[in-house]
């Protein structure tokens, strides 16, 4: 074990650790992280860590800024907790609502707000079994995800995320929600297959898939425009508009799942701009508080928020909705952070620094061990590889991501391994500086791994 001080083992004792190996945490212990600024944390001993992956995706705007800081201190000195539910509301959550639909990628009509990218998913299927009993169709609620998608950890959310340890011994998925193809071109393209026509057959695929079902047993796509926990895969430029071609035809929603596209992470406001989805429900969480309190948001298009109030004026109520829906502290700190987006220029940002960013990846990419680097804006990943010329992968047993993101760690800078991919999902708000001191640690990772 790492670190045996009273903090660590106070953890070890008594925190279940989600996504970690419960079995070997008293062996590997926790990394004690005790505060951060800007784009780095420090742990219990004082050492300091560039965040090269903003904790989960998150922290857009770093660690440490003060107006979230200061947004939030006002809003619980004004109002530390209202509820949303029978008419309430509360100044920030009415003005946040309204920004939000002020930067949607496209025409949305309202905004519900969860506490987190699940609960957002989860409340997104839930309306889209409500849409469909509504209008008629109770028949239409099959709901399509992909393979390798990461949507949360619900039994809605997680049944819809693809990768095996989100359902295996959890009994899941559950019946109406199913995967089709995963639009890694790298990995699951044919030899010889363009990413054009790899994007046809998928496109093409999901057709066969939607008669094979029943186009009106077929409600609903989740997608993130670039899927992340699966391992940073941004699709062919022609996938999406292939692919919703397809759901217009048999009348199916697509929902964009942009927890982690969302908010300038690709180089718009929102990844469905950068990869041409144009959704009909959009889920947001994530980058929209910096990471900084819990607050999700589900975006409704205007035929479904139609849909949703004709029913619940029928029942009675929108028999929907969370305690801290709306939070006016979440929902504050949320609202700063867009203005902070906005006086800030994040996104003009995040343009300007992507060629510094996309080009320190692909120089990684020219690596023997590394067989392809990938990614947009400021996201990106690293695909570890056995053999670089036929793409073989590493035997499980190596861990090779994990090795070169504890090499990183050892050289001050946090990436994630998924698999044998390494991620790398930087604070918008690193300086070009800044940049360079993370790639230069990474590539000092990499010759002690290589
Ligand atoms: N959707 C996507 C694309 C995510 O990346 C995540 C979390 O990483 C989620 C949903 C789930 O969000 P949360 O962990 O806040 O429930």
């Amino acid at each position: 074990m790492s670190d045996t001080t009273a903090l660590a083992r106070q953890d070890i004792a008594a925190h279940l650790h989600p996504f970690t190996n419960l079995a070997a945490h008293a062996d590997v212990g926790p990394l004690m992280v005790t505060r951060g600024d800007g784009i780095y944390v420090e742990d219990e001993q004082g050492r300091r860590y560039i965040e090269g992956m903003s904790g989960l995706w998150c922290s857009a705007l770093g660690f440490s800024h003060p107006r979230l800081v200061a947004a939030g201190v006002k809003a619980l000195q004004t109002l530390p907790y209202y509820h949303t539910f029978n008419h309430r509301s509360n100044p920030a959550v009415a003005e946040l609502a309204e920004r939000l639909l002020a930067v949607a990628p496209v025409p949305m009509a309202r905004v519900f707000f969860a506490n987190s990218g699940s609960e957002a998913n989860d409340s997104a299927v839930k309306m889209i079994w409500y849409y469909h009993n509504a209008i008629g169709q109770p028949n239409k609620k099959k709901i399509l995800a992909r393979q390798r998608a990461y949507h949360g950890v619900t039994v809605a959310s997680a049944s819809l995320s693809g990768l095996p340890t989100n359902h295996r011994d959890f009994d899941l998925p559950i019946d109406r929600i199913s995967h089709v193809d995963c639009p890694h071109h790298y990995r699951y393209g044919l030899p010889g297959e363009s990413e054009a026509d790899f994007a046809t057959r998928l496109a093409e695929a999901l057709e066969q898939r939607i008669l094979a079902e029943g186009p009106d047993t077929v409600a609903a796509f989740f997608a993130e425009p670039v899927m992340g926990a699966g391992g940073v895969i941004v699709p062919p430029q022609t996938y999406f508009p292939k692919v919703q071609a397809v759901l217009r035809k048999y009348d199916v929603l697509l929902v964009a799942d942009e927890v982690i596209c969302g908010f300038g992470r690709t180089g718009n406001m929102f990844g469905s701009t950068t990869l041409g989805l144009q959704p009909d429900l959009l889920t947001c969480a994530k980058a929209l508080s910096s990471g900084y309190v819990p607050i999700s948001a589900v975006m409704v298009s205007q035929r479904v928020h139609e849909a949703l109030a004709a029913n619940s004026g029928k029942i009675g109520t929108f028999g929907h909705g969370y305690t801290y829906s709306g939070h006016p502290v979440a929902c504050a700190i949320a609202l700063e952070t867009l203005k902070v987006f906005e006086d800030e220029r994040i996104v003009e940002r995040v343009r300007a620094l992507t060629p510094a960013f996309q080009a320190g990846l692909h120089q990684l990419g020219q690596r023997a061990s590394v067989g392809e680097s990938r990614g947009v804006g400021l996201i990106g990943a690293l695909e570890l590889v056995a053999d670089k010329a036929t793409r073989q992968p590493h035997a499980p047993e190596v861990k090779a991501g994990p090795r070169l993101a504890a090499l990183a760690q050892a050289e001050g800078l946090i990436v994630r391994a998924m698999g044998d991919t390494v991620a790398l999902c930087p604070p918008l708000i690193i300086s070009e500086a800044e940049l360079a001191t993370l790639f230069q640690r990474l590539g000092t990772a990499f010759d002690r791994y290589e």
